[in-house]
């Protein structure tokens, strides 16, 4: 059977179509992009009684926001040791302290909302794709234990399948401080609480032209021109020519999902007995969880397309699944979807301006956690709140030479990683 092309987590909530509103001519804060960032932005403004418009070029949430993994990361790309070197020791400790913070807030949020999501913090497993990866992922442990007071700890091969039924990796870590959710659930909770605080939210309206006027900004939506006072650009992977400054910086990236037939208890049981979230040390590495009901497993990865017949990378994905899972070869895959993730030079998400325009972008496939958090900062910076002061307070991320929206070195990108993926094997 055919795999069904849209999201898993569409079955239970799929994008809404909202009620057409008329568009406000002037306000003070335009936001542009309904996805977590915007929608989290607009919420914080919306109930600090500033007027606000959050302009969405699709369904609100029909980008990255309803379609991804749900694992509630807040994850840091390059390692502790990058971001010393880059940012020197105390900056790169306020990063880590942060995304802490981020992920704790999530949850409070969530909780303090009520927002019926199906988040549920069940532990990280992190598994060790080569031999000398285990060291590391020991030493990660030790670290966030002892220094974030974050309960993790190493997991060695012999006593891996208490954690997950494979024998693929070579022992790994667990970190106490992660949990899955409902991606689109999630979304769809933060959507009406934005309604229900005032912001008005136009979805399929996108913004065609942004220019300055005065102290503020004019733009062109497909809907008529708005000026606002503020502008908060919320857009990430689905980053269009509107803006071809920043497209020039984020790399939207396919990642691609599947999701199998639910499968029985017992073997759910034995593949993922402790129902974590998943991930690896390879470079082109995979995330997978049970879902929410713990009956499927959902499954992803890099795409490896730019368009065309999904079923190349579909079977792709099932390979990379059936290695680490032999008994799935056989299993039916239900669903395949992909999303844009964005990624940008040095892969640390960021939130900066560019004369008065506010952005908050660029988190390089852990938007869960921190595209929200991201969002509200943003905020409170429009809000001139000191509780807008953040350790990702950046400079825009670097420009990509020769690059203006087709990302044509990916293919050579990901054929280098894979190279040394299949050489740390070796090792
Ligand atoms: C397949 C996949 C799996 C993922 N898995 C995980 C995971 O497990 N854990 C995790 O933490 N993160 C994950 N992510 C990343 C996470 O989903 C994103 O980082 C996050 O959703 C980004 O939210 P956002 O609001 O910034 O962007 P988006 O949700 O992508 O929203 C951007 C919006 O901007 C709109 N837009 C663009 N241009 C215009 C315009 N000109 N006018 C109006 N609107 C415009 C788009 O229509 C879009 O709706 C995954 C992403 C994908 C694609």
């Amino acid at each position: 059977m055919t795999p069904n092309n849209q999201p898993f987590w569409w079955e239970a909530a799929p994008p809404s179509t909202l009620p057409e509103m008329p568009v406000l001519t002037s306000c003070d804060v335009v936001i542009v992009g309904a996805g977590y960032t915007g929608l989290s932005a607009g919420l914080t403004l919306a109930r600090m009684g500033r007027p606000v418009q959050i302009f969405d070029a699709m369904r609100p949430g029909e980008g990255a926001s309803t379609r991804n993994g749900g694992i509630a990361s807040g994850n840091l790309r390059p390692s502790r040791q990058e971001l010393e070197k880059k940012f020197g020791a105390e900056r790169a400790q306020a990063i880590a302290i942060e995304s802490k913070a981020a992920r704790e807030d999530l949850a409070q949020f969530i909780a303090a909302e009520n927002i019926d999501c199906d988040f549920q913090i069940v532990g990280r497993f992190s598994g060790a794709s080569h031999a000398g990866d285990y060291e590391k992922l020991a030493r990660e442990a030790d670290y966030l234990a002892n220094t974030l007071g974050v309960e993790a700890f190493a997991v060695p091969r012999a006593s891996q399948h208490a954690h997950l039924g494979t024998d693929f990796y070579h022992g790994g870590m667990v970190r106490m401080d992660i949990g899955g959710l409902h991606p689109a659930k999630l979304h769809a909770g933060m959507l009406a609480k934005a309604v229900e605080a005032g912001a008005l939210i136009h979805g399929e309206t996108p913004v065609k032209g942004i220019r300055r006027d005065g102290e503020g900004w004019e733009m062109e939506t497909s809907r008529g021109v708005v000026k606002a006072g503020h502008m908060i650009v919320a857009t990430n992977g689905y980053t269009d020519g509107v803006d071809p400054w920043l497209r020039r910086r984020l790399v939207p990236v396919r990642s691609r999902i599947i999701a199998t037939t639910p499968l029985s208890d017992n073997m759910m049981a034995d593949l993922m007995p402790k129902r974590h979230m998943l991930s690896e040390t390879r470079k082109l590495h995979y995330y997978y969880r049970p879902s929410p009901d713990g009956r499927r497993v959902i499954f992803g990865g890099r795409d490896g397309t730019i368009s065309g017949d999904p079923s190349w990378p579909t079977q792709s994905l099932k390979r990379a699944m059936v290695d680490i899972f032999p008994v799935l070869e056989d299993v039916e895959i239900t669903h395949s979807w992909f999303g844009h993730v964005a990624m940008n030079r040095d892969m640390i998400p960021r939130i900066f301006s560019r004369n008065g325009l506010r952005y908050a972008a660029g988190y390089c496939g852990s938007g869960v956690v921190w595209a929200r958090w991201a969002g509200q900062k943003a905020a409170l910076q429009v809000l001139e709140d000191e509780a807008g002061v953040s350790s990702l307070d950046m400079r825009p991320p670097a420009a990509i030479p020769l690059y203006n929206g087709t990302p044509y070195f990916l293919p050579a990108m990901f054929a280098w990683y894979m190279l040394q993926d299949r050489m740390g094997k070796r090792g």
